[in-house]
């Protein structure tokens, strides 16, 4: 990208839009909020709650006002997209929410606390852009508010990716005792939010009210910058009030090799166990926030070919292993996909790897051998020397679905990505190499840190807490 025509374009853009009036006539988009009542203080929530989600931030009491989220779904919404080939045209889902803080005088406070972006996205010079994700920079972005006329005013920074990124510029290796995280190079864009919420909002637990305006992206520290702003246009039917904030989906999509379901020598036996391992860690987040882990029924590649993945870590770091070409099997927009093949030739490190960390565009390769490591341990990879073999990893795939939610390993020793946590020590996060499994800890610290543009708000129970805070 030709970085001396930014500012006089660009801001001639940005000036233009943040001047234009919200609620545009050209709305395409709808929005859905999949999340029932949850109804704290009510006296029929014990009934509720083992249904719904109990979990979620519970504001401060306050005698009088309180803080309220407001939050919903961003479904088809329509995008412009200024290309280095041209403006082009997407959708957009993704989830939204503001913290609305109201003291006792009754005035009220907005903050944009969620703005999560996911597009299946354009056309380039390149070639296709791939996904495309967005997620906020900071915990929450300076909001101006005019309860008189309802109209929002913020400014933010989000981390923008897409898969063309990873395909010119390849991928940082998390290095470190366990190599097994693959960094994308990630771009930023300074983004502004005008909205509008109806004149007399009311505050009341449980209930909805509206969202329409327009976002507006600039490409502010390029990679590659094929993709240079964004107009984005926002309407939203039914924006959810509440004191708590319901649950958070991540959806894994599941890739197995072979011809289907009734393969018998299918791949992806440690699939069921290891998944249902990794939801009831995340679901420990509960009392903290309440993040959920939900799978999709699987995908079959008929290619034995793809059964062992042969090129040790060299080659995946050279870009050259069958893992980059397995992983372009399968594109699921909103899903996280878990590629399960039946081993690594030779053996991989940890035996799988999360990819493009922390984007919209996060991919787990890993193997059967989980639960099957050769006996005896396998010489000369970190942690199996007087390691364990057999069913050894239940808590792998909890441990990538964290780096899937932008953790890094606590190690300060080990690279951590671009606008990246780090997640706690001797929690979850910590790696544990292919021959002992990774501590069945969930910590209160990875549950706050975590976020992915592929989370979204829905229903679901929370029922668990962190074991430890930090
Ligand atoms: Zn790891």
């Amino acid at each position: 990208m030709n970085r001396r025509i930014i500012p006089a374009a660009l801001m001639a853009l940005f000036l233009l839009s943040t001047m234009s009036t919200a609620a545009p006539e050209k709305i395409e988009s709808g929005s859905q909020l999949t999340i029932a009542k949850n109804l704290i203080g009510s006296a029929s929530a014990g009934k509720e709650i083992q249904q719904i989600s109990p979990a979620g931030r519970i504001a401060p009491a306050a005698t009088k006002g309180g803080t309220y989220f407001l939050m919903g779904n961003i479904k088809d919404a329509s995008g412009v997209i200024d290309t280095d080939r041209g403006t082009q045209q997407t959708s957009f889902g993704g989830e939204i929410a503001f913290s609305l803080r109201e003291d006792d005088k009754g005035i009220q406070t907005l903050e944009l606390v969620r703005l999560n972006l996911l597009s299946p996205g354009v056309g380039t010079a390149a070639g296709p852009s791939g996904t495309i994700g967005l997620n906020l920079i900071e915990d929450s972005a300076k909001t101006n508010y005019d309860q008189k006329s309802g109209q929002i005013s913020s400014q933010f920074r989000s981390r923008l990716h897409y898969a063309l990124i990873d395909k010119t510029k390849g991928f940082i290796p998390g290095g470190g005792k366990e190599s097994d995280v693959f960094y994308s190079y990630i771009e930023t864009m300074s983004g502004q939010l005008d909205a509008k919420l109806p004149l007399d909002l009311k505050l009341a637990e449980g209930s909805t009210t509206s969202l329409n305006g327009e976002i507006v992206l600039v490409l502010d520290d390029p990679v590659i910058g094929a993709l240079q702003n964004m107009r984005i246009v926002i309407s939203i039917r039914d924006l959810w009030i509440s004191m708590t904030e319901p649950a958070e989906i991540l959806n894994v999509q599941p890739v197995f090799i072979g011809t289907g379901r009734s393969d018998p020598t299918a791949t992806g036996t440690v699939y069921p166990t290891l998944i249902r391992r990794a939801a009831e860690i995340w679901n420990r987040c509960g009392t903290e926030r309440c993040l959920t882990i939900r799978s999709n029924d699987p995908i079959y590649i008929d290619d034995d070919g793809y059964r062992v993945i042969e090129g040790g870590e060299t080659a995946i770091i050279t870009g050259t292993s069958e893992a980059y070409d397995l992983m372009d099997e399968v594109d699921v927009l909103d899903a996280v996909e878990v590629f399960v093949v039946e081993r690594w030739d030779p053996f991989f490190d940890g035996g799988g790897a999360t990819w493009s960390s922390g984007t919209a565009s996060a991919k787990i390769v890993t193997c059967d051998q989980q639960l099957d490591v050769p006996c005896p341990p396998p010489s000369g990879l970190w942690g199996c020397s007087g390691g364990s073999c057999g069913d050894v990893n239940y808590y792998h795939l909890a441990h990538e679905l964290g780096h899937v939610l932008n953790l890094c390993h606590p190690d300060p020793g080990d690279y951590c990505g671009s606008g990246m946590s780090r997640g706690s020590a001797n929690s979850i996060l910590e790696p544990s190499g292919f021959c002992r499994d990774n501590p069945d800890v969930q910590s209160a610290r990875n549950c706050r840190l975590s976020s992915s543009p592929l989370l979204y708000w829905g229903r679901s129970a929370c029922t668990g807490s962190p074991d430890i805070s930090d």
